[in-house]
């Protein structure tokens, strides 16, 4: 059995309580590693170590811009060297089918890059300003904003970490990060090769255990300057209120229960195969999953019988061997995801297809559910208001474009959402109204390390990747230089 530990201030620990816990299959149910568990001291040594990095040795946040840009490119370049590997891991330890995960991780070497790319890229203001106090010239310049916490969910294990820890290190801060308990393997590895890419001591941190104690130190602690978040809404909440100890800087990537609006105009298979990718890529384990489906009356029925078709040729497998689905990540979440299935039955909704777990052949062990299609769904049902985060859909009908828009902000999330159509005035109209952070049009899923990432209302606060992604991990100082030194006269009157 693999044991795994945590890297604290350049060393690889098993911490102070000796304490592991089990890292499991979800294909299989079983053990694939153990890892150490970090205590609340140990969040704290990793906390203080990311503290001397940042504020005593400064070795990572002075040095200068092009040599951290060469040991960035250095690390993608290392990741790109053993991308099956990092991809194999994701796809034991999360479930996701193998293809899927090499996307990923090839989605993280490009994040790493461009982020690299980006800090030799000219950013600031300069203003040029004479407001009653003679010549001014005024600029902004960035700068790191200190020691970042950052937690990670299970469903992306290696593209979350690189979406924060690509952009953080960028801006150079010092880090103490702490993947999800059920997913840490990939982490594990990337800071081993952190390590051999010879970042400063102090200046990436791992912790790994469970978010109510290390999660809630990272919250708390009145040493960390940033805190970043991936995970539910109700999570970010909690966090939210710990970070108030010392008004800490904060980005929330939260939840979404996401509107996919189809007219009737649309290209019909095009829909369909979009609307497949939306809600059963990565087993709907996905934050901006198309989860309720809000379709033209007219062509409803000629739709969810072309869905169904479709979802029930899905194949279901052993991720590595990649089928068009794998389980869903742990049998906790299998059951919740379970549970919300049987709420959507006892609710009304029509069950269309799936409704089930999956235990064929080589699939008995595992934590497998079928691709499930609810009909006949209303706005107050359970199923449509609730983020499930498995492959579960649920179908809404409109007749006017006023109604679409309506049933589609019917919801407390706000991070995703999409429109179909042929006709460009109902597209430009509908996804300007729908409050939401990343939308598509006549697609479903596409994103770029290029383009801001985040979302309204209860879906967070800040955005990822892009030039947000990086300013989201730097202050901005202004600095005004007075052109004409001398009196200025103020006091005589
Ligand atoms: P989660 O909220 O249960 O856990 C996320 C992380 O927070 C884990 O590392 C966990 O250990 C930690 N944590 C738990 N309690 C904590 C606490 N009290 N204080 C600090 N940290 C704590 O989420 P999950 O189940 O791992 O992931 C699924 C959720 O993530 C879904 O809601 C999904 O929508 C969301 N998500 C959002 C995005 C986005 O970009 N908006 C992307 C991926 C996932």
């Amino acid at each position: 059995m693999e044991r795994k530990q945590m890297y604290i201030d350049g060393e690889w620990t098993s911490g102070t309580s000796g304490k592991t816990f089990e890292v499991i299959n979800p294909a299989n149910g079983e053990v694939l590693a153990e890892v150490a568990e970090s205590s609340v001291e140990d969040t704290r040594a990793a906390i203080a170590a990311a503290k001397r990095s940042f504020y005593e040795t400064r070795e990572w946040r002075d040095m200068d811009s092009q040599a951290r840009s060469d040991l960035l490119l250095k690390i993608a370049d290392r990741i790109e060297e053993e991308l099956d590997s990092f991809a194999m891991l994701d796809s034991l330890d999360n479930g996701k089918p193998l293809r899927e995960a090499q996307g990923d991780v090839a989605d993280g070497v490009h994040c790493f890059r461009y982020y690299a790319g980006l800090i030799r890229a000219p950013h600031g203001g300069v203003y040029d300003v004479n407001e009653g106090f003679g010549r001014m010239h005024s600029y902004t310049v960035h700068e790191p904003v200190g020691v970042c916490a950052q937690i990670t969910p299970w469903n992306y294990p290696f593209l979350m970490a690189v979406w924060k820890l690509a952009p953080a290190l960028a801006a150079g801060n010092s880090i103490v990060f702490k993947p999800s308990s059920v997913t840490p393997l990939s982490a594990i590895r990337l800071f081993e090769l952190f390590e051999e890419a010879g970042l400063p001591r102090g200046a990436v941190n791992l912790v790994m255990g469970p978010g109510s104690t290390v999660g809630n130190e990272l919250g708390e602690s009145m040493d960390v300057d940033m805190v970043t978040f991936t995970g539910s809404t109700s999570v970010g909440k909690s966090l939210m209120r710990a970070a108030s100890s010392n008004v800490k800087r904060i980005g929330l990537e939260l939840g979404g229960k996401s509107p996919n609006v189809i007219f009737a105009d649309a290209d019909l298979e095009g829909a369909v195969e979009w609307a497949m990718i939306g809600i059963f890529f990565n087993q709907g384990e996905v934050c901006s999953a198309g989860s309720r489906i809000i379709i033209e009356e007219s062509i409803r029925d000629q739709f969810v019988k072309r869905l169904a078709e479709r979802a029930n040729a899905i194949t279901i497998g052993d991720p590595v061997r990649n089928p068009d689905m794998g389980p869903l990540v742990s049998k906790q979440h299998m059951e919740q995801v379970l549970a919300y299935i049987e709420k959507g039955k006892a609710e009304g909704a029509t069950l269309v297809c799936g409704g089930e777990r999956y235990t064929e052949g080589e699939c008995a062990k595992g934590y497998f559910v079928r691709p499930t299609i609810f009909d006949n769904c209303t706005s107050d049902m359970t199923i449509v208001r609730e983020e499930i985060f498995g492959p579960v859909v649920t179908i809404q009908t409109f007749r006017t474009k006023e109604e679409a828009i309506a049933l589609a902000n019917d919801t407390e999330y706000g991070l995703a959402g999409a429109v179909f159509t042929s006709d460009l005035t109902t597209a430009m109209t509908v996804i300007r109204e729908i409050r939401a952070g990343i939308t598509w049009i006549n697609c479903y899923n596409p994103t770029f390390n290029e383009a801001p990432w985040g979302g309204y209302k209860q879906s967070g606060i800040g955005r990822e990747l892009g030039v947000h992604g990086l300013e989201e991990y730097q202050e901005i100082k202004q600095i005004n230089i007075n052109l004409t030194p001398g009196p200025v006269g103020w006091y005589e009157h």
